[in-house]
């Protein structure tokens, strides 16, 4: 048996079953030696019968002196079996377990570990673990530190378990660390890790096993990004010079004069671009950072080079929006639309702007020389890797992101890419007033609201959240935002309004867009697909439903749509959630509004994988490792530089 073999090489597990493991991420040996316990129950604590205690949770051994079904007052049938050894007897009772009859017959010799409780003034076991001793093994599922596995229906922590201990028993996993290394720093060897993550003895065992195991994700993150990085050193570039005069002119010419991290990383952009190694840099500004003129001045020098630019957004409405952008910012310049509805491109335009759309047509594209991925974090890594590979030459690339990504994150997941950091915004900028409204103001909202259009010519967007847990929006989603849409049209009688949703199609978001741009609209009902890079300067209030379904980081996006003219703006926040755990994360908004800081917050509160959209794409997505582990990032990168 390998650990790459499909789990279907076990017995016991057929078709059924290996699509039923495949849903919990269960394909190999590896993926189930690796799915481990998310919290253990101790049974190891053996009692007498005379001496157990109501609510202890404990082990006997004895023997079955009988056991049979019995109905109960509902008409279901329960098995009722006496359990025996030398200082008494005992009541078992389980449930609809016909095959307990024949499984346990009487005679048979059982540990049983659970809690006792009363019946029929007696103590009884309710549904409790069993496991016969037929012959002389170690138990698995009783007597022992126990292991509760994350499960789907259809599979039991019993049946996994078993599976779990097959294999562990044909199978030795060579280390790939040294003995020197696990004796530098008492890290248990790997073997040994998996064994007692699956069957501790004591909790040290598990918290040395998890802690090797962690290392070793650890390990493997940063391996993968350091062979990313030996895979681009390696290609050369194509190397693309600046020429300064038309350069400047082009800034000049701007309606603003960027912000001096804005020419930081301008500059930081244009010496990698010179370089014999082609360009892979991470741009991370907040949200209104104006991180997008970065990228249009990049693309400026690669046409002045005589090559060509592709950029990729994970939104029609942003890719549009770029276009519309890029075509003013350069009048003289073919610039390209490729969304999956419209293609507006020549296989020789300057620029092309695009959705995950362009995936399939990069090849079209013969002199690439710059590659930019707008709003990272939605993308996986797969989308961006293929749209990398496709192209034939390695094209310099900028990838941006308004993620705050904490630094030791980024310096595990990302170490393959340099870092340029927008950390001041625009100084028009004023800060957005975030307020948490109670639901018994929600009219006085409304006609707030209504009277700051009339008064200030102000306009606002009504965010829905999407109904279920998905990455796109579904019909449920649709019809919530419509329904509201209804709904708000009879509140805000005198005001003109617009619905935008993903399922729109693409003339329809634009027309809508354009109006509310162009102050046609007064107010935009919106599901969440306006959350990233949308940039209207006029509309300066923004009112979120359901605020506590968002995570802190896309609330921040959601929030960055205001606060980008010179008007004062506003987010209002309406929660269904009274815990206090919402409450206290939507309190931080209104406090808040740094997105590092935030980032910081909902790390702690939620885990990397809600914070940088890990969770969507799987990507770096830590299993058994978290995130806080500073110390074991440190020995990874230690013990992979040493060992190259
Ligand atoms: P993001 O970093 O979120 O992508 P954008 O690039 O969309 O931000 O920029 C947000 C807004 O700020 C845009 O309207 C843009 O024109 C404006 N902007 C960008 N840089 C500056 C600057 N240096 N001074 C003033 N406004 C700026
Ligand atoms: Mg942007």
């Amino acid at each position: 048996m390998n650990l790459n073999d499909s789990v279907s090489i076990l017995p016991f597990v057929g078709e059924s079953y290996r699509k039923k493991l495949e849903r919990v991420g269960i394909k190999t040996v590896f993926d189930l030696l690796h799915h481990i316990p998310h919290r253990y129950i101790d049974f190891s604590k053996f009692t007498k019968i005379k001496d157990i205690k109501e609510g202890e949770l404990i082990s006997v051994a004895g023997e079955i002196i009988s056991i049979k079904n019995q109905p109960t007052k509902s008409g279901k049938l329960m098995q009722i079996g006496t359990l025996n050894d030398e200082s008494g007897t005992i009541s078992l009772i389980w449930f609809n377990q016909f095959y307990l009859i024949k499984a346990l017959p009487s005679g048979s010799r059982v540990i049983i570990s659970g809690k006792a409780s009363w019946f029929n003034r007696k103590l009884a076991f309710f549904s409790p673990q069993y496991e016969k001793m037929d012959y002389d093994h170690e138990t698995v599922h009783t007597g022992k530190l126990i292991g509760v596995y994350p499960l789907t229906s259809g599979i039991s922590n019993k049946w996994l378990k078993a599976r779990i201990n097959f294999a562990l028993k044909k199978i030795k996993i060579d280390d790939f660390l040294g003995k020197k290394t696990l004796k530098k720093y008492n890290l248990l060897d790997f073997n040994d890790s998996i064994n007692k993550i699956h069957f501790p003895k004591s909790l040290e065992d598990i918290e040395k096993a998890k802690e090797r195991l962690s290392l070793n994700e650890f390990y493997n993150l940063l391996l993968e990004s350091k062979k990313r990085r030996e895979k681009l050193t390696k290609k050369k570039s194509i190397r693309l010079t600046v020429d300064n005069k038309l350069l400047d002119e082009f800034i000049n010419s701007l309606p603003f004069k960027l912000t001096s991290s804005q020419e930081r990383a301008v500059a930081e952009i244009l010496s990698d671009l010179d370089k014999k190694t082609p360009m892979n840099r991470l741009l991370q500004g907040d949200v209104g950072s104006g991180k997008t003129i970065v990228a249009a001045i990049s693309a400026f020098v690669a046409f002045l080079n005589g090559y060509q630019t592709v950029i990729m957004a994970p939104t029609q409405i942003l890719a549009n929006q770029h276009y519309e952008l890029f075509k003013k910012l350069f009048p003289k310049i073919e610039i390209s639309l490729v969304t999956s509805n419209s293609i507006k491109h020549t296989a020789y335009s300057n620029i092309i702007v695009g959705t995950h759309a362009l995936l399939n047509k990069v090849d079209e594209f013969k002199k690439i020389g710059l590659i930019v991925i707008d709003e990272q974090h939605k993308f996986g890594v797969k989308q961006i890797e293929l749209l990398t590979k496709s192209t034939k030459f390695r094209a310099n690339r900028l990838t941006m992101t308004a993620t705050p990504i904490p630094r030791t994150i980024a310096k595990t997941l990302f170490s393959d890419m340099d870092l340029s950091v927008l950390d001041e915004m625009p100084q028009n900028r004023r800060q957005v007033k975030t307020w948490l409204v109670p639901n018994e103001k929600r009219e006085k909202a409304y006609e707030w609201i209504g009277s700051q259009i009339t008064n200030h010519k102000s306009q606002c967007f009504i965010i829905c959240p999407l109904v279920e847990e998905s990455e796109s929006e579904t019909l449920k989603d649709i019809k919530s935002v419509k329904s509201e849409f209804i709904k708000l049209k009879t509140v805000f009688k005198n005001f003109k309004l617009g619905l935008l949703h993903g399922k729109l199609k693409e003339k329809e978001k634009n027309a809508v867009l354009s109006e509310f741009t162009s102050r046609r609209i007064d107010i935009l009902v919106s599901t969440p697909v306006v959350e990233v890079g949308i940039d209207i300067p006029n509309a300066n209030i923004i009112l979120i439903e359901a605020a506590d379904r968002f995570g802190l980081a896309g609330l921040h996006q959601l929030r960055g749509r205001v606060g980008r003219g010179d008007k004062e703006s506003y987010c209002l926040l309406f929660s269904e959630n009274e815990s206090e755990k919402a409450r206290k994360r939507l309190t931080a908004l209104t406090k808040i509004n740094s997105g590092f800081k935030l980032a910081e917050l909902d790390l702690k509160l939620r885990g990397a994988g809600e914070v940088l959209g890990i969770k969507q794409h799987g990507v770096g997505e830590l299993k058994i490792a978290d995130w806080s582990q500073t110390k074991l990032i440190n020995i990874a990168k230690e013990i992979l530089e040493s060992s190259s």
